[in-house]
């Protein structure tokens, strides 16, 4: 059970693509390796400048102003205020991907 749940999150996670999906939420430019927009989250203090960065190669965000990080699921948990499995299931879903039976 473990493992398939683990082979799957594995599985939308090399389907995801962090940067269409933070786009989703907020305006990125590039710079050099990595992009750069307003931090789109709930919890920010939207009177400070500091840039939320990704970086597309390693699937990874990180903001500078309140301190929140990690991968595509994270994101989306933290943005959506929904837990980390929820945000997994909510990617498979837009990107068509059926949750595995097993798991039901
Ligand atoms: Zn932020």
């Amino acid at each position: 059970m473990k493992k398939i749940l683990e082979a799957f999150v594995e599985y939308i996670a090399e389907r995801s693509n962090i940067l269409q999906v933070v786009s989703q939420y907020t305006t990125l430019n590039r710079d050099k390796r990595f992009y750069l927009g307003r931090c789109p989250l709930p919890f920010h203090n939207h009177s400070e400048k500091n840039p939320l960065v990704v970086f597309p190669d390693e699937n990874f965000f990180f903001c500078n102003g309140c301190k929140a990080g990690g991968d595509v699921f994270k994101f989306i948990s933290l943005v959506e205020g929904i837990s980390y499995f929820q945000a997994v299931e909510l990617q498979a879903q837009n990107l068509g991907i059926d949750f595995p039976n097993e798991l039901n």
